[in-house]
């Protein structure tokens, strides 16, 4: 897939993201699941919503892309997120069978709230994956992503750390 492609469907996930609010507070994440040039399904994090922890913007749409295609197994799928998988996410995006993970904004960017681990990162459970099928690939827009969020230095109140 191309890079022009790959931005493309950050842009639509960017404005999915944009529909839970345009604070850092609002949790603004999301993901699309594609496969053949079409949108299986685009969810946002929807744990506050739903009170529940496994809520996360990609977890929400491998369910509804699993629905839509009828099958478990994604095969030949893109997951785009537009913030970098946390560890739950990535684990889930390998078992269920997509192609390639293509993100936004990297850890990096962004405040450590938004993961659970202090050292193991997306790229190295993807990296460890017995699949060697599996792609990842960041930083896809990531500036217009990583405005969406808290910042790595941004003074971020202790109730609003879901990752403590
Ligand atoms: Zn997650």
């Amino acid at each position: 897939m191309s890079r022009a492609e790959d931005e493309r469907w950050m842009r639509e996930a960017i404005a999915l993201a944009r529909t839970k609010g345009s604070e850092p507070s609002d949790t603004p994440i999301a993901a699309l699941i594609v496969r053949d040039g079409k949108l299986l399904a685009g969810e946002c994090n929807a744990t506050a919503e739903t009170n529940d922890a496994t809520a996360h913007a990609e977890i929400m749409t491998i369910r509804a892309a699993g629905a839509a295609a009828g099958d478990m197994e994604l095969r030949g799928a893109t997951l785009y997120s537009t913030l970098q998988p946390c560890g739950m996410c990535t684990m889930a995006s390998i078992w269920s069978k997509v192609d390639r993970v293509v993100f936004g904004a990297g850890r990096d960017d962004v405040h450590r709230m938004y993961f659970e681990d202090r050292h193991l990162d997306t790229v190295d459970f993807i990296r460890d994956a017995f699949r060697d099928d599996l792609s990842i690939e960041g930083g896809v827009l990531a500036a217009e992503c990583a405005a969406l969020y808290y910042r790595p230095d941004d003074d971020v109140p202790e109730e609003e750390q879901g990752n403590i």
